[in-house]
């Protein structure tokens, strides 16, 4: 597969601030083996990315085609996979119900097979998938009815104010236009609907003891909460508890709703790069 030029990001892809600071000079590709894709941070909204990237035309391809084999060395998703997904699936929707009404349309961007999707269509709920990679979209529609789509994220086409809850969990770091997927992602809601996010890279950072390769960007709960002033979302809540279960550990979420008035910016929280180092240093993030 053709790899592409590689090319930095000038400007934060969040907030475009050029206050951009290098944290780590590479990423952990497989084995501990490391590329020199440097790792930054931005000083206005406290996002913490890739500065160093391919074409968009590459992660297209690698997400449709390679992807699956790389994170598990097998063509199709396995079956542990699925339970996976449907287990976070259960502990989520018991999670959100506090804040979801009885009933409604669920979009999960990212889906994979749609597993995580099984317990909202067993409470009624109508339920709508996308995912770039075809083998685990081909064996969701093996094994459920759902609406599930093979296609990025970027190119997902949904009716403007339909959505009652999207839910992204550890996809949103590995898009290729961020700015993109969040203005699609707001579209789609339905006045008071629901976004949430889960941070899953950081965690793997800690686990790894390095940044991985995959995700083009790393979310705190401080970039979380900026990212939801910047797109007008009303932040409801933030928690490291473990919202899917405890296969993801130190995973973050964050919750938004859309309330109408997109126009309203909430204030954003300071960002403090001295204090994300500490934290990486902390973490044994190197
Ligand atoms: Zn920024």
């Amino acid at each position: 597969m053709r790899e592409g030029k590689i090319f930095s990001l000038r400007i934060c892809e969040l907030c475009h601030s050029d206050a951009i600071e290098v944290l780590r000079p590479s990423v952990i590709v497989r084995d501990a083996a490391r590329a020199p894709i440097r790792v930054a941070a931005c000083r206005c909204c406290g996002l913490v990315f890739q500065l160093d990237r391919f074409e968009h035309v590459f992660y297209h391809t690698y997400y449709a085609e390679r992807y699956r084999t790389v994170i598990s060395g097998a063509t199709d998703p396995s079956e542990q996979f699925l339970q996976d997904q449907i287990a976070r699936g259960r502990c989520l929707y018991h999670s959100l119900s506090p804040y979801l009404p009885l009933s409604g349309t669920v979009l999960d961007v990212g889906c994979g097979a749609g597993g995580l999707l099984l317990a909202f269509a067993e409470h009624g709920w109508k339920v709508m998938g996308i995912d770039p990679d075809r083998s685990a979209i081909c064996m969701g529609k093996k094994r459920f009815s759902f609406d599930l789509t093979a296609c990025a994220a970027e190119s997902m086409n949904i009716v403007e104010g339909t959505i009652d809850l999207i839910v992204i969990t550890g996809s949103l770091e590995h898009v290729a236009d961020l700015a993109l997927v969040l203005k699609k992602c707001v579209s789609a809601l339905a006045t008071g609907g629901l976004l949430l996010i889960e941070g899953w890279a950081y965690a793997q950072a800690r686990i790894l003891g390095g940044f991985g390769h995959n995700q083009k960007r790393y979310f705190t709960q401080q970039s979380l909460t900026n990212l939801f002033a910047l797109y007008g979302l009303q932040h409801e809540l933030s928690t490291s508890l473990p919202l899917t279960g405890p296969t993801r550990p130190h995973s973050i979420f964050a919750i938004a709703r859309k309330d109408g008035l997109i126009e309203k910016c909430n204030e954003r929280v300071k960002a403090d790069t001295q204090a994300l180092r500490r934290m990486l240093d902390q973490h044994g993030i190197i």
